[in-house]
């Protein structure tokens, strides 16, 4: 059983009134231990905890190359553990082992490798005028910095906030989801090993209401990194208006794939599948509205739902398991009834819509499969853009069909919708693809391919998806530092004079 506490000031510590919450695995549901449930008074001694280290100057002004050799031994650390830190993702959250051990855990060591490349890249512009003026751009970390992070590949999103954060030169606090509270402290532990000075990495664990909100309202907390649902983001941006945060909001998606007629079908199949299907489709850039030009459509389809049948759901310890159960039982049930909304509206469910053990197969299923939050691979059709099944994120292994008749309408469809996070155009038409990226009112697209992301491209999405950009020097210029313009005259500049 797993025992697991908040890191404040470089201790592990119980909630200060004893509050603790069950932890479940999404793969039998049964609890597999308890996690200290932060309140008001946990997040308090955090933030005064980061505030105290921070304005000590022990982290924000130790030399550049010392601070960035601690976030590369984060990173080293993190590949060291991450056998561990895969079992622990794994029984939390059910993401197949494969694309944990192979994505996800090298990802994150990588997003600690990669700002500690960047801190010590920042430059800051300088700018002459006349050889009368010298003025330039110093960089400064904002302060505290409140990190909130949702349930999907926890470790790898952790990551991606707390490794630009910390380079930075920032202090943190981070609030875990807590339907994923075990490989967040495992990062504690990592960052404990990694002997950083107390007060700087702090983690509180619990509930969005009793520890995410007294975070987003604490007055010594600077700024909010938030990733989660649009409806969370709304809320944690009213909260934050009294002490004047300053935000990015990584927020969800219902992203369109486009697929014209003269694609390598074989490829784009391959495409569409691990767009939505892989992180059991628990992942914001997921393709999940896949948009077909008309000629191609029925074949495209017909091919696509075979591949779907065929893909493994199982055991997600199993190196061959491509998609394992959802987070949790209320989650699962929210994927299930977008299945009712699909058929009210009128579309087919044409492969899957419920556990793989209340659906006809060849071959039977292991009892596990009933008892965990397994949902078979899902693919709609006969759907149009204005059903609820192709407007709401469903967060889940969930495709929605649909088709176009040519460019214009493949553009007005993907865009006729609130979010705006990532877009996919597959095609041979070199120029087309180029309009169809510049089109997409989206913060991300990739042509002919899956979601590989350069970690110094901007990441973020418009609209309803998100607001900010994070990623390369953007995470340290745009968000975790503040830009500071310093004017100096060469020679004796005029002043008005006043006074007589
Ligand atoms: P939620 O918005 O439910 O939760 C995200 C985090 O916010 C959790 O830690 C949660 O705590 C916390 N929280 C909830 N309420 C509050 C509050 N009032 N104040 C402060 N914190 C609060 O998102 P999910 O965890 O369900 O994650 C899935 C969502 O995340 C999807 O919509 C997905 O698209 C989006 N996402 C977006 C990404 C992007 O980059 N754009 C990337 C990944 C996911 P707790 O859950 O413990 O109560």
């Amino acid at each position: 059983m797993h025992s697991i506490h908040h890191y404040i000031n470089n201790e592990f510590v119980s909630s200060q009134g004893g509050e603790t919450f069950d932890i479940l695995t999404p793969l039998t549901n049964e609890v597999i231990g308890k996690c200290a449930s932060g309140q008001p008074g946990d997040i308090d001694k955090a933030a005064r905890a980061a505030r105290s280290a921070f304005d000590s100057g022990v982290w924000s002004k130790m030399k550049v190359k010392d601070r960035a050799k601690k976030i590369r031994t984060i990173g080293d650390l993190i590949l060291k553990h991450a056998s561990t830190v895969a079992e622990l993702e794994i029984e939390d959250t059910g993401i197949p082992r494969a694309q944990i051990t192979k994505g996800a855990i090298p990802r994150a060591a990588d997003n600690f490798y990669f700002f500690a490349d960047q801190l010590e890249a920042l430059r800051g512009d300088s700018y002459t005028v006349n050889d009368e003026w010298l003025n330039y751009v110093i960089y400064r970390p904002v302060g505290v910095a409140g990190l909130i992070t949702p349930w999907n590949t926890p470790f790898m999103l952790e990551s991606w906030k707390v490794a630009p954060a910390l380079a930075s030169g920032c202090t943190v606090v981070l609030k875990p989801a807590e339907w994923s509270p075990l490989s967040a402290s495992q990062m504690c532990k990592i960052i404990q090993e990694a002997d950083l000075p107390p007060g700087v990495f702090n983690c509180v664990h619990g509930y969005g209401e009793s520890a995410g909100a007294p975070l987003v309202a604490h007055p010594m907390v600077n700024l909010i990194s938030f990733t989660g649902e649009t409806t969370t983001g709304q809320i944690i941006i009213k909260n934050g208006a009294d002490t004047l945060k300053r935000y990015s909001m990584e927020l969800g998606g219902k992203s369109p794939n486009i697929v014209f007629a003269d694609v390598d079908m074989e490829r784009a199949i391959d495409g569409a599948l691990w767009q939505v299907y892989s992180l059991n489709g628990e992942r914001c850039t997921a393709a999940s509205r896949l948009l077909l030009e008309e000629t191609i459509h029925d074949t495209f389809v017909e091919k696509l739902a075979e591949r779907v049948r065929k893909i493994r759901v199982g055991d997600p310890n199993d190196m061959a398991t491509e998609v394992g159960p959802l987070i949790h039982k209320e989650h699962w049930e929210r994927v299930r009834g977008f299945m009712d909304v699909a058929r009210e509206d009128g579309a087919t469910i044409l492969v899957g819509g419920d556990n793989p053990a209340n659906l006809p197969s060849p071959i039977p299923h292991p009892p596990s499969i009933a008892k965990g939050n397994y949902f078979a691979p899902t693919l709609i059709t006969n759907a149009t853009n204005n059903m609820r099944i192709a407007q709401e994120e469903v967060f889940g292994p969930v495709l929605t069909v649909m088709k176009f008749k040519d460019e214009a309408d493949a553009i007005r469809q993907a865009n006729d919708i609130k979010y705006g996070l990532a877009g996919y155009v597959w095609t041979r038409d070199l120029e087309r693809a180029h309009r169809v990226a510049a089109s997409l009112e989206c913060g991300m697209v990739w042509v002919n391919a899956q979601n590989v992301r350069d970690l110094r491209l901007p990441f973020g999405g418009s609209k309803w998806s998100g607001i900010g950009r994070e990623g390369g020097e953007l995470s340290f210029k745009e968000f975790f530092m503040e830009a500071k313009s310093v004017h100096v005259p060469l020679k004796a500049a005029h002043v008005p004079r006043m006074g007589g």
